[in-house]
């Protein structure tokens, strides 16, 4: 009978567990024999996140546990793979300045006990490891909780990592697990498709952004020779207006030509929108290096800040200056900020963290900003700071939370360039869009707001077109910030 297996036992001898346990000196990720993996990994990923939170450092604890693996057959070959790829896991964590300790402990029916003490030694708060479904494994996490639990100081946490779906999400009319296979198969598919995109926003960026080498190719060519048009604001078809057949003869016109001061206008499309192309590698950032020096009459790259073409390349310099950044110091794509003074900065966890994501902050460039992002996977690079910056100082919400959403919704969504973007946002101080046309493309609520009301709608006049009010007061929430940046600690 499935009426009361191992696991629904472990999922509820974790309801018991010490939810928020007094600080420890760690937290440990116990990584299991089939979790041999950094990316995509659920409990390290979980682990990693509550150590930051805590500011306590990461152990990995590996158990080489020789009569599971007589238990469960495990060949020879099987064992020496796990061998294998533990060194390179070794490595990979190194990187990362995670340790991994690996440990060997017989026999297997006081392996709990054994991990229990180990906690201890190290005064760990917290343990999380990826559920093993084998009945065995799973018993002998009960009895890791149990313990923890009758000890009070550590509390563990065991998550679905193993599967697509995990298990108990797909279950019969009657609520139980499926035992053949072609039904299980008709429930689960509709589960699965939640990983890819639906068909109507897959519609949607088809069209915002054609796939293709050639596509990339004339997109460049429409950046270098062709003229921007404010009507061409959130286009739904990039290369609408013309590029397909562009005019050899670059002039003072076209895009990359006016680029060096209309670059910041969110309110007309003058920038090459080619990150989805770059970020996907469909263009290399060499041809477009070359096709700048075919511009240039003195045949050298022109990055000086006096042109169009200068200020393009230097843009282009700044993908290469995150890229290299990630390379060589790792630990920024490990929720670590740049200036390490940073990480114990106290952040606000509220609902304004939803209502960013949504475009209802009250202030209409972030809501525009957002709205863009949701419509068409990609945001002017000005409004990206602006929207960065407004989720990180007025509404002291923890950066990384916004880098992740970015990631989630953008289309050129790109480790290094979006994590540089987050960490070094500096300054919003210029005005992106003086006409107020992006804001009413994006806001429709406000698309009749005509004058400077556009930037800063009064209260009666937003209540009136169902516009939110303002989440924080900008004065306020300046202060508050520039007291927390200044000193972390603070409160
Ligand atoms: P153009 O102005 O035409 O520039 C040409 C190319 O240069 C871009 O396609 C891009 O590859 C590169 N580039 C331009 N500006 C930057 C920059 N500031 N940093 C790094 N590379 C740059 N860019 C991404 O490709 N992916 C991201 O996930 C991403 N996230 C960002 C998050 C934040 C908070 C910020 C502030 C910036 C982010 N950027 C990101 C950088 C920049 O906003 C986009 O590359 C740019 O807006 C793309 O538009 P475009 O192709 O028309 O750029």
């Amino acid at each position: 009978t499935d009426a009361d297996p191992p696991l629904l036992k472990l999922l509820n001898a974790q309801k018991d567990i010490l939810k928020s346990p007094a600080k420890g000196d760690c937290v440990v990720y116990w990584m299991r024999m089939e979790d041999l993996r950094v990316s995509d990994n659920r409990a390290l990923a979980q682990a990693s996140a509550k150590a930051h939170q805590e500011q306590i450092p990461l152990i990995t604890l590996f158990v080489l546990s020789p009569q599971d693996y007589l238990a469960h057959d495990r060949g020879a070959r099987r064992i020496d793979f796990t061998l294998r790829n533990l060194e390179n896991i070794k490595a990979s964590l190194a990187r990362l300045h995670i340790p991994l300790y690996i440990t060997s402990h017989s026999p297997r029916t006081s392996l709990p006990a054994y991990v229990h003490t180990l906690l201890k030694e190290w005064n760990s708060s917290h343990l999380f490891a990826n559920i093993e479904y084998e009945v065995d494994e799973l018993r002998r996490d009960i009895k890791v909780c149990e313990l923890a639990h009758k000890d009070g100081k550590v509390a563990s946490i065991f998550v679905h990592d193993k599967c697509v779906i995990s298990p108990g999400e797909v279950r019969t009319k009657e609520g139980r697990g499926y035992t053949v296979y072609s039904p299980f198969l008709r429930a689960w598919l509709p589960q699965v498709e939640g990983f890819s995109l639906r068909e109507d926003e897959r519609a949607k960026m088809t069209i915002c952004w054609p796939a293709g080498e050639d596509v990339a190719k004339q997109m460049l060519d429409r950046f270098l020779h062709t003229s921007a048009r404010t009507s061409q604001l959130g286009a739904t078809d990039p290369l609408a207006d013309g590029a397909k057949a562009p005019s050899k003869s670059p002039d003072k016109e076209s895009r990359v030509g006016k680029y060096k001061d209309a670059r910041d206008r969110v309110d007309a499309d003058t920038t090459s929108r080619l990150s989805p192309y770059l970020a996907a590698g469909v263009i290399s950032a060499r041809e477009c290096i070359r096709a700048t020096l075919e511009l240039s009459r003195s045949g050298k790259v022109d990055a000086s800040r006096e042109t169009g073409v200068g200020r393009w390349v230097q843009e282009i310099a700044w993908r290469d200056f995150y890229m290299h950044v990630l390379a060589l110091f790792p630990r920024v794509s490990m929720g670590r900020p740049f200036q390490e003074k940073f990480a114990v900065v106290r952040w606000e966890t509220n609902a304004h963290l939803q209502a960013w994501k949504d475009g209802r902050t009250g202030v209409p460039i972030v809501d525009a900003a957002m709205r863009q992002a949701r419509e068409m996977g990609w945001m002017h690079n000005r409004v990206r700071m602006v929207s960065a910056m407004f989720l990180a100082k007025d509404l002291m919400i923890d950066w990384r939370l916004g880098e992740k959403h970015f990631m989630e919704v953008l289309i050129d969504g790109d480790l290094a360039s979006n994590n540089g973007g987050w960490q070094w946002s500096a300054s919003t101080g210029v005005k992106a869009d003086p006409t107020g046309d992006y804001i009413r493309r994006f806001v429709p609520e406000l698309a009749k707001v005509r004058g400077a009301d556009i930037h800063k709608p009064p209260p009666a006049l937003a209540d009136k077109l169902g516009y939110p009010r303002p989440l924080v007061k900008h004065e306020e929430a300046r202060e508050r910030a520039i007291r927390r940046y200044k000193n972390p600690g603070a409160e």
